[in-house]
Order: C-alpha cells, then sequence, then structure tokens
C-alpha cells in the first residue's frame, strides 16, 4: 500500500500542547496525513504567555534533518516557530532542495506577548526563508512586522515581492466586530476575503493548527484556494469546540 503523505513539520515544542509541533502532529494525523517533525526549540510556557525559549542547537538541528531526509522524503514542509537565527542556514537547505509545497507561519510572537524571534531573525525570514515559501500566514501584526510597513493590506502585498507564491493575511487578532476576515493573495490583484464568525475566546495554537492544515491539504494534492479554505473550516472546526485546561487560553480541540 502506497504511504500516506509525509508533511514534515519544523517548530518548536509547546508543553500544554495547544501551539507548536503538537498542534502540527494533532492537524495533520487527524487530517490524514504522516507527521514527521524537526524541533527548533523547546520553550517554558502554559496558557499564559511563554517564559522562555531554547533553541536547538545548530548543528544538531542539521545532523538530524540531514539523516531524516535522506530516509523520508516529505510531500510537504510546514515551518512554524525557529528561534533562533542560526537555524537559518540548514532550514534554507533543507527548503533549496524540497520540490514540493512549503507552508511557512512567521511565528513572531506569542498570543500571550512574549516575543519569539529578535529583530536580525525577520530580517533573514524575510530574506532568505519568503522566497522559498509556497504560502506564508501571517496575522496582521506579523504581516506588518515581516514586512515592516504599518499597513497590513501592503504588507502582505510586498511579502509577495519577497517571493511567497501566496499569503494568507489572518484578521483574528484584530478583529473587533462579529466577524473574523482572512484575506488570500496570490498576486493577480484580486485578493479573495473568507468571512468567519467572531469566537468569544482567546485560544492558543489558531495558527499553528491553521498552517499545519494548510500544509496536510497541499500534501494531499488541494490547490492552494482550496487547501486555504478547507484549513480554515478545520481551524474554525477546532476553535469552536475548543476547551480551557488552564487559566489562560483556550485550546483547539483538533479531533476532526
Ligand atoms: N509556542 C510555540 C512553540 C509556538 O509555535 C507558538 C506559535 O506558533 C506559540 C507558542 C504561540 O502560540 P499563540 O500565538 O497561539 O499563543
Amino acid at each position: 500500500m502506497k504511504h500516506p503523505p509525509c508533511i514534515l513539520c519544523i517548530g518548536g515544542h509547546d508543553p500544554t500542547g495547544g501551539a507548536g509541533l503538537q498542534a502540527d502532529i494533532e492537524t495533520v494525523t487527524v487530517l490524514g496525513g504522516q507527521a514527521m517533525s524537526l524541533v527548533t526549540a523547546l520553550t517554558a510556557q502554559d496558557t499564559h504567555n511563554v517564559a522562555s525559549l531554547l533553541p536547538t542547537p545548530a548543528d544538531f538541528f542539521t545532523a538530524a534533518a540531514e539523516r531524516l531526509l535522506r530516509d523520508i522524503t516529505p510531500d510537504a514542509i510546514k515551518i512554524g516557530l525557529i528561534g533562533s537565527v542560526a537555524l537559518i542556514p540548514p532550514l534554507v537547505q533543507i527548503l533549496r532542495g524540497f520540490p514540493g509545497p512549503v507552508v511557512l507561519d512567521p511565528v513572531l510572537a506569542a498570543g500571550g506577548g512574549f516575543d519569539l524571534s529578535a529583530v536580525r531573525l525577520v530580517e533573514v525570514m524575510r530574506e532568505q526563508l519568503l522566497p522559498l515559501a509556497t504560502l506564508t500566514t501571517p496575522n496582521r501584526a506579523e504581516a506588518r512586522r515581516l514586512a515592516d510597513n504599518d499597513d497590513a493590506a501592503e504588507a502582505a502585498q510586498s511579502l509577495l515581492h519577497w517571493g511567497a507564491d501566496a499569503v494568507l493575511l489572518t484578521g483574528a487578532d484584530e478583529a473587533t466586530g462579529e466577524v473574523v476576515t482572512n484575506h488570500l493573495y496570490l498576486g493577480d490583484g484580486n485578493p479573495r476575503a473568507f468571512r468567519w464568525p467572531r469566537l468569544p475566546h482567546r485560544y492558543h495554537g489558531s495558527g499553528c493548527t491553521l498552517a499545519s492544515a494548510c500544509a496536510a491539504y497541499l500534501a494531499l494534492g488541494d490547490d492552494v484556494i482550496t487547501a486555504v479554505n478547507r484549513a480554515q473550516g478545520f481551524t474554525a472546526g477546532a476553535l469552536q469546540v475548543a476547551n480551557q485546561p488552564g487559566g489562560g487560553q483556550w485550546l483547539p480541540w483538533r479531533r476532526g
């Protein structure tokens, strides 16, 4: 039997299980993929905020990636938290030799406020990773910071100019009314809007869930518009049945 599509998730560990690699692995698994994972960083955090971050040493990350990729060729790659500029060269190395879809979730800050990316890391992500991304999924604050532009819509356009094939600009971080609007930019001058009911709580790991669902659907053969649409549906479903095991943000329930 042919194996299910393999999605390589590259990101950080979140002990709450809400965000990071655990979010990726749950999402990919529920959607029918085989999740592979490379850990960029350990974090100390709870459902309120991240307290500290310990990046994986670059030489160990490189050795782990080389060994893994000599054996298994993924069908899609999803990148979340990077956590250290030293991991950019091995990441570029992985992506340059990879012909399949790459989803880049530019994780710059935790929902609780902790800054997860230094200024230099943001610059290097923009210059070296965006050109290798099939799809990037910033929220409005991340898009502004990544593009260094205060206007989120202009920022999304400039992420295309930096080389991403598609940008899904998510709106939940700054939504105020009843509706969350996400916009997909494909460089055809015709951004597509997706509207979702705004949900009542603050959630931990919604962005990771969305980006890894995009990667899973792309690996399963969807085109970008279909993958983005279905991934939003999956994420909205996981947030509708979220739960609050701690005292802070709610955690998505990713069971399909
Ligand atoms: N911790 C890790 C390891 C993450 O990857 C992320 C987001 O991607 C976060 C924390 C922050 O998650 P949130 O912004 O949903 O609070």
